[in-house]
């Protein structure tokens, strides 16, 4: 099963917004092939509607992904430092938790 175009046909090297707009994750990720990937690279430089879509995504995946790996760096740490201190006794057991 990999017949590709089952939608209307499109002109030489062209590629319709919608079909810009299905694949634009996936070229953000990097994961589409070359052929398709340049169809959306050259639609996006003529078509300030996806373009904007692109950029707003680009930036979402951006801003998400600094604050996810920068939290679990530190609470990885965090954790980690924690756990060692724990181990070798350098963190003395909680105090004046009875009564
Ligand atoms: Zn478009």
């Amino acid at each position: 099963m990999s017949e590709s175009c089952s939608g209307e046909p499109h002109e030489h090297g062209m590629m319709g917004c919608e079909e810009v707009l299905v694949h634009i994750q996936t070229w953000i990720d990097q994961q589409l092939e070359d052929s398709v990937s340049g169809l959306v690279s050259s639609h996006l430089s003529r078509c300030p509607v996806c373009d904007s879509e692109a950029q707003t995504f680009i930036r979402l995946k951006a801003a998400l992904q600094r604050q996810r790996s920068a939290c679990d760096e530190i609470v990885v740490e965090r954790l980690q430092m924690f756990g060692m201190r724990l181990c070798r006794g350098e963190i003395p057991p909680p105090a004046g938790t009875s009564d």
